[in-house]
């Protein structure tokens, strides 16, 4: 009895594995487009969900025309729309910017401390072995407070991000079960991705979230990801928007966009 268990287990195994049908090393940051792409207002869907799950399900992105705040964790995508409801993402919907990763918890620690966004941040950094590496980052557990935003969807033709984000919706949680969701990239990525910390929320029943502007730690864990390497797929681009696409330096209108 004990060796047909034994085979059953390792089919089981096996079959889990192959159903995920991950097409790369769990250590990686995958990305689709670029930050300053979706600065310039690049809100065209270059990627299936279907596709982009084979990467990973756990990380944070958009949609098909900016339509709202996109985060992934626990195998399964949501979008925030700005409504501030938060809908389960079917396969064939598409996305203009994501980051995802396979999350593994590389170190966890709980806090009990009552603490804002920049002490989470300088929390963090302690838990880092440097900053040149990428950090997927859960925290899990009660907020006292929690401060996220959407943004609603574009129309042809797209304003840059900056205008966009002019129509958001802000949103406030009081005394809160959830997930903050995503990463800390190191400055190397300046016009690629987020450089510093990029986080989505979503609540513990997965129905209200957003990206997060400002939030009050109760108690939580924190966990991080360790990850080395890094997979971009870059959209192609139609000549046209190309020209269109000035070759700006866009740091001021990302932290405008990022931040409170
Ligand atoms: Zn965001």
């Amino acid at each position: 009895m004990k060796i047909i268990a034994y085979f059953i287990l390792l089919f089981l195994g096996f079959g889990s594995a192959g159903c995920v049908g991950l097409e790369q090393d769990k250590d990686t940051l995958f990305q689709v487009s670029t930050i300053n792409a979706l600065l310039n207002g690049d809100y065209k869907g270059a990627m299936t969900f279907g596709e982009l799950k084979r990467h990973g399900t756990f990380g944070i992105g958009t949609f098909d025309g900016l339509d709202g705040e996109m985060i992934g964790l626990e195998g399964g995508f949501y979008q925030i729309k700005a409504d501030g409801i938060a809908y389960p993402v079917p396969d064939i919907m598409t996305t203009p910017f994501a980051v995802v990763t396979v999350f593994e918890a590389d170190r966890t620690v709980t806090v009990k401390d009552s603490m804002s966004y920049e002490g989470l941040q300088r929390t963090v950094d302690e838990l880092l072995p440097d900053t040149t590496l990428f950090y997927a980052i859960e925290i899990n557990g009660m907020f006292t407070y929690i401060k996220t935003r959407s943004v609603p969807r574009q129309k042809e033709p797209y304003p840059p991000l900056v205008e966009a984000v002019k129509g958001q919706t802000i949103f406030e949680f009081h005394d809160i079960k959830g997930a903050i969701v995503g990463f800390r990239c190191p400055d190397s990525v300046k016009g690629v991705n987020v450089p510093g910390y990029h986080f989505h929320f979503i609540t513990a029943d997965k129905k209200a979230g957003g990206h997060l502007l400002a939030c009050q730690l109760q108690e939580v864990t924190i966990t991080v990801d360790y990850t080395s390497q890094f997979h971009m797929v870059l959209p192609q681009q139609d000549s046209a928007s190309l020209q269109s696409v000035p070759n700006k330096d866009r740091a001021e209108e990302l932290k405008k966009v990022e931040q409170e």
